[in-house]
Formats: structure tokens, sequence, C-alpha cells
């Protein structure tokens, strides 16, 4: 084993760690499910920052596994809540009791979203989240008379989760493709992705408004897209349009430039659909605001929203959170339900048909609880914004020039980087290259930084991208230090191919 000397100034300074299992041709692809366990270190601890292997040095944490250890490891403080809640009670059906975790938790949701969300409902996974929200979308236009609104519209090059009906609303080649015979295309629809790398805005020849404003310019298509959509399918079918505010891992930390989701939000509530946000992975501060939505400007949108709650964000109808929710303390996720369906619900007295024998779970919820009293003390969706700045400025700085860098993008601390063949053209590399995992595997194995990898999802199964989700916590010392570590990795593997 070589020495590993880390810095954090310039990349020249960073030795990569020398690691005799390494092999340019296995691609293996750490924390991925469909990875052969027996291709992965074995993890001894985590503490802090770091991931410690039971061999080799330690690893930097630079995207909390799947963007998800927002607090980073080991904290005693969530720990030590966890456990008190185990002590007192592990589980209770939800049928059976309420308790004081689910109810705390669920008050400091809807009070983070300054009461536009009503109703919380507690599970355990992002797809879990993901089917009850569309579940629910379907059942509320039941309970309002409306039982044809069984249509779903949501975007190519999209991810919402790996069950049937979440992989099924998601517009992701590579996920879909194994499955597709079992993926109903009777009620899930697809419009093009909003990726502002790829798509140039193209102004729409029949708008004035586009000529002085190339805001308005991009948006008008993307409007005529969905609308178009609704159109097709009839818009008394269409129960929902479900979109990712920031797309993560399909596009690798794409935001939505702004006036987009305002610009959806007024097509449905024109066609009287629900709009839902999955914000599993940009949500709870990760893009530095609580919930994503809330960082969204209405008012300023070229035929977008009706100026009511100016300044609050764009409001979805219905809302996921999972991943930084509890930060990998418990799997934890959630459904928030917004006001229209949620005082249908109390006005008449309506029951969602929907539950998990794990759904409202007092551990999971109390360690959620811990999680987001952490984040609010210490006032970590500041440093979000402080650091993700940092890494925003670092990252282009650093590899913003390289011609293999297509694109670096992102918002607070989530981060991508999207890798081309040719700078000029933006053309992809080959899928068989598998450029990503091997920026990924380079990455851990000899420059110890951890980040998360996205393949195949940029068009058509092609495209390639990191990314970088570091703790809430992290300093800008370690901001710098997963910069050197990434770039050097990034350069490596450039170098090699
Ligand atoms: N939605 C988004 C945007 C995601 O990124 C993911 C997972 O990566 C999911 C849904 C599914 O969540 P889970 O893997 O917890 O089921």
């Amino acid at each position: 084993m070589g020495q590993f000397i880390s810095s954090t100034k310039s990349a020249r300074r960073i030795l990569p760690h020398k690691n005799e299992e390494d092999t340019t041709e296995s691609c293996s692809d750490l924390g991925h499910p469909q990875t052969s366990l027996d291709s992965l270190p074995v993890l001894k601890k985590a503490k802090g920052h770091y991931w410690y292997p039971s061999k080799g040095p330690k690893i930097l944490d630079a995207c909390g596994g799947a963007g998800v250890a927002c607090l980073g490891h080991g904290r005693r403080d969530i720990i030590k809540a966890v456990k008190k809640q185990m002590k007192a009670y592990t589980y209770t059906s939800y049928a059976h009791f309420q308790t004081a975790p689910v109810q705390e938790l669920s008050d400091w949701l809807i009070k983070s979203t300054g009461g536009k969300m009503q109703k919380v409902y507690v599970m355990c996974s992002g797809s879990e989240a993901m089917e009850a929200a569309l579940k629910l979308a379907v059942e509320y236009f039941r309970w309002k008379g409306e039982p044809e609104r069984t249509n779903f519209i949501a975007r190519h090059d999209s991810y919402h989760g790996c069950t049937l009906g979440s992989l099924s609303v998601s517009g992701h080649h590579t996920r879909r493709t194994p499955f597709s015979p079992l993926l109903s295309p009777t009620h899930f629809h697809h419009i093009p992705p909003c990726n502002t790398y790829r798509t140039a805005p193209s102004p729409s020849p029949s708008s004035s408004e586009s000529e002085s404003d190339p805001a308005a310019a991009f948006l008008a298509p993307k409007t005529t897209e969905l609308d178009s959509l609704f159109a097709r399918l009839g818009p008394h079918t269409v129960a929902a349009v479900v979109l990712e505010p920031v797309v993560g891992a399909a596009l690798g930390c794409m935001p939505s430039p702004e006036g987009y989701l305002a610009a959806m939000k007024a097509v449905c509530e024109r066609h009287g659909a629900l709009l839902i946000f999955d914000e599993v992975m940009c949500g709870m501060g990760r893009t530095g605001a609580v919930h994503a939505w809330q960082a969204e400007v209405p008012s300023s949108l070229p035929g977008g929203g009706d100026g009511e709650g100016e300044g609050e964000g764009v409001v979805p109808d219905l809302q996921t959170v999972a991943k930084g929710f509890a930060g990998g303390y418990q799997p934890a996720s959630a459904l928030l339900v917004g006001g229209k369906v949620a005082g249908l619900m109390e006005r008449e007295g309506r029951v969602f048909t929907h539950g998990h024998t794990y759904q409202n779970h007092p551990v999971v919820a109390a360690a959620a609880l811990a999680v987001q009293r952490a984040v609010q003390r210490e006032g970590l969706v500041g440093n979000v914004r402080v650091q993700g700045g940092l890494l925003g400025r670092l990252l282009r700085e650093r590899l913003g020039g390289h011609p293999n860098v297509g694109d670096v993008r992102g918002r607070g601390l989530f981060w991508g980087v999207e890798f081309v063949r040719d700078r000029e053209t933006k053309e992809p590399f080959e899928p068989g290259l598998r450029v990503a995992e091997r920026v990924q595997r380079v990455a851990v194995r000899e420059y110890r930084v951890l980040v998360y990898h996205g393949q195949g999802c940029a068009g058509g199964g092609r495209g390639d991208h990191i990314m970088i989700m570091p703790a809430y916590n992290i300093s800008a010392k370690l901001v710098e230090e997963i910069v050197e570590r990434v770039a050097g990795a990034v350069e490596e593997v450039f170098r090699r191919l």
C-alpha cells in the first residue's frame, strides 16, 4: 500500500494512493445496487466526513452515499435520540396508536413549509413516498368526482424510484429498459427534459415576449410541450405532472431555470391537474433552502404564477422528501400534502387508501426529527449556501476548462460535472467506456474521495456525470480538499483513456 498524502491547495501535491487491487478493466460501482457485492470494499466504520474501510486509508465522503448523509457519520446526538426512542418503544402500527415522534415531526415539517403543506405521511424510502404521491393524486380525483384523471406526465431523463409505479413515471432510459414490459405505457407519459446544458434556448417565432426576454424564449417551447401533451391525452384525464425541481441522479444536479417550475405549475392549474415535486434528493436543505421549491421566485415569471405567495416559492400540491430527511440514521421518507388535497380530505373526512406496515415508524420519525432539529439549530442550510457557493466556484475554476468537462452545474451542496468527448459538439462518450464509473473508481481507490456517478441518462442511454454532495456541516477546508482530490481523479482518468 502506498502512502496517501492529502493537500488542500494544489492538485500536484496530492499523491494518488496506490492500490494493488485496482485494475482499470474492472469497473466496480461502489454503492450501486447493481454491483456485485464481492467487488466492494468492506466498511469498518464511518465518522464525521470519512469512511474507514477495513483495508487502506480513510476515504473522504463527498457524496453522503447517495446524497443522504447530510450531517456526516456517527453523530452522537442523533444516535442518542434514536436509542431513546427505541428504549421507549421500537414499533407500533400506525393504525393503532399515534406517536409523539411522528406528531412532532409532522408539525415540524408543516411549519417548515410555512403551512403550505398540511398533512404528512412518514415512510421509509423515496420510492415508497413517490408511489404514495401517485396513488393519492388518483384517489383525490376519485373523491372529487373526476375518476377519469389517471394519467401522469413526467419528463424523459428523470428518476423517481425503482418500484413499478415510480419507475413507470421515471424517464430514465437505463433503469427502465430491463423492465419495460411491466411499466405502464397507458398511464405514464413523458415530455422532453429541461436540460439547460443540452437544450439551447430556442425562441418561439410567435412570441413577441420572447424577442426581448431570453428567459421567456426558453420557457415558451417548454410550456407548449406540456400543453400539447395535455391536449393529446385530454386535459380531463391528467391527474398530475411530476417534476424534480433540481434534477439529481438522472441529469447530475441540474437546476430548473428561473421561471420554469412556475410556468409548469401554471399549465397544471389551467388544466386542473395536480403538481407533484419529487424532492427526494434535492430537498431538506440540500440545495440551500429547506425545500427546493422555496427558492423559486414566482413573481418574475412570464405567464406563470398568480402573484399569490410571492417570495414564497412555487408551491406544489404534493411533495416527497427522503435522503437528507434523516441523514441515513434511519431509512426515512415522507409525503407532504398541500392545501388543495388535505383540505378536501379534511372537509369530507376522506382517508387515503394506502398503508405500509412500517408507515409512521416511531424510530424513523425520531431520527428524522433529531436530524432536522440539528440542521436548524446549527444553521446548516446557511452553511449549505456558503460552502455550496465555494464548491461551485472551485469546481468551475479547477475543472471548467478541462477538454472533457462539458458542464459544471448545481445549487447549494449539490454539484454535477458532466463529461463529454467533445466540448464543442457536446458529444457524449460511448456508454461502453463507462467514463463516469471510471472517475468514481479512480476517485475512491486512488484519491480516497467518494463521489456519486450517473450514467446513461442524458439522452437515450448516453451521458456521464459525477455528483458531489457533501454533508451540510462541511468546512471550507474540506471543500477545497474535495475539489483537489476530485480534480486529480478526473485528470488521471482522461490521461489514461
Ligand atoms: N426520487 C429521486 C429524485 C431519487 O433520486 C430517488 C433515489 O435516488 C428516488 C426518488 C427513489 O428513492 P429511494 O431510492 O429511497 O427509493
